[in-house]
């Protein structure tokens, strides 16, 4: 899932990701925030059973992007993740409209656990699975804060 763009930008998409892959039961071996030409990039990488992962898992870079009030980035910069997600939702026949309404959702109660992974990897650029398993099932479930109250409204 690679991705280019401000380091705290990219940070929350691979955080998103890996929460909600971890959520899903993949284990998420490592998180990584690198750079190619000068621009932030980064990476998650899982087992092969991500290949089973619901559309959720491939379309939470781009919801927490959108809860989190970013402008839309570059057409092109969220085309894996939403070839990905339309081959699950084929798979698994739901609609992906259906399932992006789901995975706000899913990211507004596990904002907490998020949050804590992007610092983590804005701090120290890469993240192994124990680090990970950490941060996700330490942080607790949002009940009361939305991430982003207006983009939940509408
Ligand atoms: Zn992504």
């Amino acid at each position: 899932m690679p991705n280019h763009d401000e380091p705290s930008r990219v940070a929350l998409h691979e955080a998103a990701h890996a929460v909600l892959l971890h959520d899903a039961g993949i284990a998420v071996r490592r998180v990584v925030l690198d750079a190619d030409r000068g621009r932030a990039g980064g990476r998650v990488v899982a087992g092969l059973d991500a290949l089973c992962a619901p559309a959720s898992c491939a379309l939470a870079g781009a919801a927490a992007e959108i809860e989190a009030g970013y402008p839309a980035p570059p057409s092109d910069r969220w085309a894996s993740d939403f070839a990905a997600a339309e081959r699950a939702c084929r798979r698994d026949n739901v609609e992906l409209s259906a399932e992006l309404v789901r995975t706000r959702n899913l990211l507004w109660r596990r904002w907490p656990a998020v949050r804590a992974v992007r610092d983590a990897l804005l701090r120290r650029r890469a993240l192994d699975r124990n680090e990970i398993t950490r941060l996700i099932e330490t942080a607790v479930q949002n009940h009361s804060e939305a991430p982003c109250a207006t983009a939940l409204a509408r």
